[in-house]
């Protein structure tokens, strides 16, 4: 009588053996997904305790150090002004007292184009452009080459 393969019984050890295998790699599959969850599951519950409990220590430090800083530099009468918030709207020195405003000086804008209608000179360099009372920017104007209206070049 010759063998060519395992028994009956010897095949079914085999079979079960490897049933035992496969078992055995999904339950660790298994364990594996689920100590990575819970891993995660755990960082972020300490994170969000964490951030909890430093809020909660902010609050119960800043809060009465804000009062504090506030009382002991002045904040209020800074925000507020001498009176406190109940006179924040009174008149204060150097305001506009009302009543008919007293007449602006008329300036004239010397810079640009209209000033510059030349090959420009180091005279025209010698000015910064801006506003200019009448008689600065005739001035300034007689040093500029070229005509202007009133100028005697
Ligand atoms: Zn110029």
């Amino acid at each position: 009588m010759s063998r060519t393969g395992p028994t009956r019984w010897q095949a079914e050890i085999l079979r079960r053996a490897e049933d035992i295998v496969r078992a055995q790699a999904r339950l660790l599959a298994a364990w594996r997904a689920g100590y990575l969850t819970g891993h995660q599951d755990g960082w972020k519950a300490g994170y969000e305790r964490a951030h909890a409990d430093r809020d909660q220590d902010w609050s119960a430090f800043a809060k009465p150090v804000a009062r504090e800083l506030a009382r002991s530099v002045g904040l209020m009468e800074r925000r507020w002004g001498p009176g406190g918030r109940e006179h924040f709207a009174d008149p204060r020195p150097g305001d506009y007292p009302g009543g008919e405003y007293p007449p602006r000086q008329a300036l004239v804008w010397l810079a640009g184009p209209p000033v510059h209608r030349h090959v420009c000179s180091d005279a025209c360099y010698a000015y910064a452009p801006g506003a200019y009372s009448p008689a600065q920017a005739a001035e300034v104007l007689a040093t500029l080459p070229g005509g202007y209206e009133g100028s005697q070049k």
